[in-house]
């Protein structure tokens, strides 16, 4: 595809906007000045704003939590922006959406509607009215990356499939780190593709700390309409961060496949049942390095102390 001067510019130009607003954004959320919550695209940029550029205004957008530069691109203004961040008078939904659901019916811009993965059914959907009604519309659903739910495989694992008619027959006896990805090989293997991608920690990681990342993670994006995700993802982080503070229990590790065995089945989206997967996955493959640390308040990995705020 042929893009003139002025077109690149045009595209770097809404990548350099968004990128210095959210930046802002983010800052000013995390000092408390925006109510609610902030998800921001930094670093996604180019893959929304590009199916901006190649798209026709007519085209529907279903965006994930990171796609907004695509609306600037169609042109949404930054004050919209902020106030639907507020729900105010200004925000074009006025208030009927939760924060960063930005939903602008002019630019075929429609929100994310919270539970994982509903917007892919909404752009099949629309896609399917489109072709109902003889029109050529395309809608393009945005989903993100993942990896981190799935239940953890480790180097030394050894394929057992005798069995020739097993996914696994060809790689009987190797790593698991010879299987291909794949849906049939990862089952077979205990665990899962997920959203087709793999997350690969190198040796020498401390798993207490890459588990407190996790569930920073969760903690943040459970976007809070099911009270067991809410709550059992704030649980879950505020019982890692004592462990990691030296204040932890033994008690605790098992409290926290206790929390999410309470999230796991009870939520309205699978967002739930993701945080509750890698806390049983890690405990279940790494429950001495969680006893070491909360034993002698330091990694058995890297013998650090670690401190959460
Ligand atoms: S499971 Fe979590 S992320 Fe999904 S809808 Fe419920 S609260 Fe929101």
């Amino acid at each position: 595809m042929d893009l003139s001067r002025e077109e690149l510019l045009d595209i770097y130009h809404t990548m350099q906007k968004i990128r210095l607003f959210e930046s802002k954004v983010r800052d000013l959320a995390v000092a408390g000045e925006i109510p609610g919550f902030v998800h921001v695209s930094i670093g996604e940029e180019a893959t929304h704003i590009g199916a901006a550029y190649a798209l026709r205004p007519t085209d529907w957008f279903y965006p994930a939590y990171r796609e907004v530069g695509a609306a600037l691109y169609r042109g949404y203004a930054l004050r919209p922006f902020m106030c639907q961040l507020f729900g105010n008078a200004e925000d074009p939904v006025r208030g009927r959406q939760m924060p960063v659901h930005h939903s602008i019916r002019k630019l075929n811009f429609v929100s994310i509607s919270s539970p994982v993965g509903t917007q892919i059914p909404h752009a099949v959907g629309t896609a399917w009215a489109a072709k109902l009604q003889k029109k050529d519309d395309v809608a393009v659903a945005f989903f993100g990356e993942g990896g981190s739910s799935t239940p953890i495989l480790m180097a030394e694992e050894i394929v057992d499939a005798p069995d020739e008619k097993s996914p696994n027959h060809a790689w009987h006896g190797k790593s698991v780190l010879d299987v291909p990805l794949g849906v049939d090989t990862f089952r077979h293997l205990g665990t899962m593709l997920g959203t087709c991608c793999a997350t690969v920690m190198a040796e020498g990681t401390d798993p207490i700390a890459a588990f407190h990342n996790l569930m920073q993670f969760y903690r943040h994006e459970s976007c809070g309409q099911c009270t067991p995700c809410r709550e059992g993802t704030g649980w879950a982080n505020r019982v890692i961060k004592r462990i990691l503070n030296g204040q932890g229990k033994q008690a605790d590790i098992d409290m926290l496949l206790d929390v999410v065995g309470k999230i796991e089945g009870h939520t309205i989206c699978a967002f739930g049942d993701a945080a509750a997967w890698p806390v049983q996955s890690f405990i279940k493959h790494f429950r001495h390095e969680f006893e070491y640390f909360v034993a002698h308040g330091r990694s058995m990995v890297t013998g650090e102390a670690l401190r959460a705020a």
